[in-house]
């Protein structure tokens, strides 16, 4: 063996030296595709599902709250479809601007710009009152028997920090913390978890 080393140390070290440059390209390409990855994963996508009732226009509004709801179809079996929930929402005339999927797809129904009736009789900690034309309503397909999904939870962080940096934000805070005697959503939610991930 040692013999055959000696003999063949310049092929050997050819042979290495390839390997060494392909292990290298192979680090590289993986380090640059996760890069990718990441960059994608922090870039916010929306589906955009306008709806026409549940909401109102105004010209100016100022938005210091955001306020997390769960919702689901309570009418037949698909309780995670989009069209479905928004067929719910029309029905009852509420609306709210984003639904996030249990994939972490984020739904606009309306623009930030404009009031949705996703709060309905509530009050901020401070006793400020009419909180949909303060507030933006996000909403977490989620039922009562189950929690938020890993990716709605990432997804719905993604959201709020982008919306933060676009408003002076003052409180973030669930349905049932402005509405405590009508309102439990959002269901089965690790709130304190998903606060740690807010910057
Ligand atoms: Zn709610």
């Amino acid at each position: 063996m040692a013999n055959f080393v000696a003999e063949n140390k310049n092929k050997i070290s050819q042979i290495m030296n390839r390997l060494n440059r392909k292990k290298t390209a192979f680090i590289l390409l993986t380090f640059m595709l996760c890069a990718t990855f990441a960059h994608a994963q922090k870039e916010l996508k929306f589906i955009e599902k306008p709806v026409s009732s549940g909401k109102r226009t105004v010209l100016n509004r100022n938005i210091t709250a955001i306020i997390v709801h769960s919702t689901y179809n309570s009418f037949g079996d698909e309780k995670y479809d989009i069209d479905l929930i928004i067929k719910q929402f029309s029905r009852y005339r509420v609306s709210s601007h984003y639904v996030i999927g249990r994939d972490g797809l984020i739904y606009r129904l309306v623009k930030e710009k404009d009031v949705a009736f996703h709060a309905g009789k509530s009050q901020l900690p401070n006793g400020q009152t009419g909180l949909n034309s303060r507030s933006i309503g996000i909403e977490l397909m989620t039922s009562k028997e189950e929690a938020p999904t890993e990716q709605q939870i990432k997804s719905l962080t993604m959201l709020v920090n982008d919306i933060k940096k676009r408003y002076k934000i003052e409180y973030i805070l669930r349905h049932s913390d402005i509405a405590p005697n009508r309102k439990t959503d959002p269901w089965n939610m690790d709130w304190e978890g998903f606060l740690q991930g807010i910057k």
